[in-house]
């Protein structure tokens, strides 16, 4: 097994309003809200961005990529990780792996749990077992217990480049 030198951790909220599309790593999720947010509100995405910030020490993703700067408006947020990956490579890193937990209450994940670990490990050149992708209601409590926003925790490992 490779070893670890760092880990972080990345979370991420966004309201759910109807009009918006739910879009968890990249995936497009059929349901009748979506995702409020500047980009377009990929939880996933933006907790693994974190994560990654987090284990190589970057800026955090409000600070690499601000919701000020009409660049980022509605945003794909793969373009975003894609970037953060390239800077994590250029510290001298690799990921290791990533876990995901998406806290919905709605919709129910189970059925797109697979394509999204399938679509995060394909964005970031990892093979599928390297990524796990959870998901859990919030027991009907707080805003994403009833259902008005979605949220994400992720935790990345990355080793030192050979
Ligand atoms: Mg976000």
């Amino acid at each position: 097994m490779t070893g670890i030198d760092r880990v972080g951790i990345g979370t991420d909220l966004h309201r759910l309003a109807p009009g918006r599309r739910l879009v968890l790593g990249h995936v497009a999720v059929e349901y009748e809200l979506g995702a409020v947010g500047h980009s377009d509100g990929d939880v996933v995405l933006h907790a693994i961005i974190d994560a990654l910030a987090g284990a190589a020490s970057l800026p955090d993703i409000g600070e690499m990529f601000p919701d000020t700067d009409p660049t980022y408006k509605d945003a794909d947020s793969a373009v975003l990780l894609t970037r953060t990956l390239r800077t994590v490579e250029t510290h001298g890193y690799e990921v290791v792996n990533v876990d995901v937990t998406i806290h919905a209450e709605r919709p129910k994940l189970g059925p797109h749990k697979a394509a999204i670990r399938d679509e995060v490990a394909r964005l970031m050149a990892l093979p599928t077992p390297r990524v796990s992708i959870k998901a859990k209601t919030n027991e009907g409590l707080d805003a994403v217990g009833r259902g008005e926003a979605i949220a994400c925790t992720a935790i990345a490992g990355l080793k030192h480049r050979c």
